[in-house]
């Protein structure tokens, strides 16, 4: 039989790149190869279009889009180099993980063309413009725009769909992140009208082949189950879905946390643990 090896196809954020990341990308790096990963994902974030969609962080240091486009391209040219330094012990593959607000798709099929990665990480942290992720007061003034967290839960899974039909990522993240602040999502998620929305984002996942990100980042957080929830985990299970790891780091501390956990979980539920290696598919 053969052995699994660790793996983390989504993180390895560092404070170099990303401000509410810490760290250095090199020292991540490093710890990865101390924790005997063979592989591993980086996916920083891309950067934003414009200075509408910086963060509340990146405001509050005066950085602008310019700024984030630059950073993002020595993000790039770093990453490659720490992969050819560090070849011999583990094989990194250079991902970025999407936004998707207005015009994304324009921007991606930029990003893509003039960095070449090996992967993507396909996200949304946003409704229409709005970032839900960051703050537990954003997502409930999203939600009372929405009408409901209910109708807020179907938009997110509206975008989802049209953001893995356009840039058919090897990766989508965090598929239920929408349930970030809210207690009762496990009720949520069985109302029939998002329960039809889930379904149909699994088949579109499943027709196209792409893998859904085991994410830990809510143990990170104090959570007490990650990315995707039981549920929908058994279903992607039941359609033949391939399920992988991802850290989801922000630091060396973070980097691998969790992930003997995430594996043993996947493997009690019948899982593939041979994982296959992310690639462009756009
Ligand atoms: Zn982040
Ligand atoms: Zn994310």
């Amino acid at each position: 039989m053969k052995t699994t090896q660790r793996i983390s196809l989504h993180g390895g954020h560092s404070g170099q790149y990303c401000n509410h990341a810490k760290d250095l990308l090199e020292d991540i790096i490093l710890r990865y190869i101390e924790l005997g990963f063979t592989k591993v994902g980086i996916t920083e974030h891309v950067p934003p279009i414009n200075d509408h969609f910086l963060y509340p962080d990146e405001k509050a240091l005066n950085l602008t889009a310019d700024d984030l486009q630059k950073r993002f391209q020595d993000y790039f040219t770093n990453l490659k180099n720490l992969k050819i330094k560090y070849s011999s012990k583990i094989k990194i593959f250079v991902g970025m993980e999407t936004e998707s607000y207005a015009d994304y798709i324009h921007q991606i099929k930029n990003l893509i063309s003039r960095f070449q990665p090996d992967y993507i990480v396909g996200s949304n942290h946003h409704i229409d413009g709005d970032c839900f992720d960051y703050s537990k007061t954003d997502y409930d003034k999203i939600a009372s725009n929405c009408g409901s967290y209910e109708a807020m839960y179907e938009r997110y899974f509206d975008l989802q769909y049209e953001m893995i039909k356009t840039v058919k990522p090897f990766v989508v993240g965090h598929f239920d992140l929408i349930r970030i602040y809210d207690e009762n999502y496990k009720k949520r998620f069985l109302l029939p009208q998002i329960a039809q929305k889930i379904e149909r984002n699994l088949n579109l996942i499943n027709s196209l082949n792409l893998v859904m990100d085991f994410n830990l980042r809510p143990f990170a957080k104090g959570g007490k189950e990650p990315y995707i929830t039981g549920s929908i985990l058994k279903r992607a299970k039941e359609m033949g879905i391939r399920v992988i790891p991802g850290d989801d780091s922000h630091g060396v501390h973070e980097v691998g946390c969790h992930i003997d956990k995430a594996i043993e979980i996947l493997k009690a539920l019948g899982f593939d643990t041979q994982w296959p290696d992310p690639r462009l598919l756009t």
